[in-house]
């Protein structure tokens, strides 16, 4: 276990957190480099003597730092912007592992990834298809693509990160895929090179990604039969972890029936996994400012909030809470919501928590490293907060916490 009490306090591997809190100050979101690297392997452990890419998904998390580490364990990357791009490439990822997805690319991001000669744009749509082989056409470059094709398979997962049923705004339909390949076929400037699909993320059942991956051999056996030869087939990722009680399964069935399916198969498998390889590496380590009893509720108010981590506000999503002392004297043990300083009553990191606490207890707000950061903001000029990341017995800061002055330093007052 990365994170387990030793002499009553909650650690991330070696290090204690009452120590990080002291070192880095809080609210601060500490990583495990081990699960994050254990994680990784469990993947590429499935996939060994499988022609396969394990593009990680960046926008999870795409901190420097946790970019090279994957970069180092021979990943790509699933990207959805020109700035992930940039930072991929500043971590030292290798852009010809980079697919790239998302339904709204614009002129600059496409020029961008066809200057830095990544693997693969995977388009969401027939317009998209249009600009994206004028640019090429225009920079004379064949451009590398792959359609992203919605399955309409219902992945059973929260409404908002569900993204495969055809009411959904990505991919291009199934029913019209045929005909969008054999129209791209024609265009000298694409060369096509794949084809993709991803159902939404925190997936607990196997059958709907089985179900998917079964649809998308189907479509790729009848391009071949009409000349249109693939390199690739990317499954996506989605793989869900345990926030309370859900037991999701395990990664190795997911992958294992993907590959039967394509058994026989000569293409690449790309997956692009994220919350799967760094949401349980992480913990949002907060402190508590102030308890505030009450008949129907007790608060307890700490210094992160919603604009740090907003999946509770965002999803209702449920986070653990640890003490990170098991024990303290003075401590009130009570039923607590724990809630942020944001003026917003949708500022709330976890509801109805059994804690025994005092003002300045120390809180880990567990599996926060996906989705966690990345989506933070500085509603009501609340500086984010940095981040560490932890291997063994060392603590690294990998990213300093913001200052107010950075806040407004691009703004300009008018005469
Ligand atoms: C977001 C996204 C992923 C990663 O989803 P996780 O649930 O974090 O694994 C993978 N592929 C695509 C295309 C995505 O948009």
């Amino acid at each position: 276990m990365a994170f387990a009490y030793s002499g009553g306090v909650l650690c991330a591997e070696q290090v204690p957190l009452d120590e990080i809190a002291r070192r880095f100050g809080t609210p601060c979101y500490v990583y495990s480099r081990a699960v994050i690297e254990g994680n990784f392997a469990r993947f590429a452990s499935v996939l060994a003597g499988r022609k396969s890419l394990i593009a990680y998904s960046v926008k999870a998390n795409s901190n420097l730092a946790v970019l090279a580490l994957m970069a180092r364990l021979g990943a790509g990357f699933d990207i959805v912007s020109g700035g992930e791009l940039a930072r991929v490439l500043a971590a030292g990822g290798d852009p010809r592992k980079v697919v790239f997805s998302g339904v709204g690319k614009t002129q600059a991001e496409i020029e961008q990834a066809l200057h830095a000669g990544i693997l693969c744009l995977n388009l969401e749509s027939e317009a998209e298809l249009g600009r994206v082989s004028a640019t090429a056409a225009r920079l004379g470059v064949r451009a590398p693509v792959a359609f992203r094709v919605n399955p309409d398979v219902d992945a059973k997962t929260h409404p908002h990160i569900s993204t495969g049923l055809k009411d959904n705004k990505f991919g291009i339909a199934y029913a019209d895929a045929e005909r969008i390949y054999r129209d791209a076929a024609r265009h000298g400037s694409l060369e096509l090179v794949g084809i993709g699909c991803h159902i939404g993320s925190q997936l607990t059942s196997v059958a709907p990604y089985i179900d998917a991956a079964a649809r998308i051999l189907a479509l790729t056996e009848r391009l071949e039969r009409a000349g249109i030869g693939l390199s690739h087939i990317d499954l996506g990722g989605g793989f869900g972890i345990r926030y309370k009680d859900e037991s999701p399964a395990p990664v190795g069935e997911f992958l294992n029936g993907a590959l039967r399916v394509l058994a026989g198969r000569k293409e690449t498998l790309i997956i692009d996994p994220g919350r799967s390889i760094v949401g349980e590496a992480g913990a949002l380590l907060t402190r508590v400012e102030y308890l505030k009893p009450g008949d129907a509720k007790n608060f307890a108010v700490v210094d992160a909030a919603m604009n740090d981590l907003i999946r509770p506000a965002l999803y209702g999503a449920w986070h653990e809470v640890r003490q990170v002392h098991e024990a303290e004297s003075d401590a009130v043990a009570g039923v607590y919501d724990i809630v942020g300083p944001v003026c917003e009553s949708a500022d709330f990191l976890a509801r109805e928590r059994k804690l025994a606490l005092r003002p300045g207890s120390l809180l880990a707000i567990m599996s926060a490293g996906a989705y966690g950061m990345v989506m933070s903001s500085n509603y009501n000029t609340r500086p984010r907060p940095a981040e560490v990341l932890v291997s063994g017995t060392g603590a690294s800061l990998i990213r300093e916490r913001e200052t107010v002055d950075q806040l407004f330093a691009a703004e300009r007052l008018v005469p």
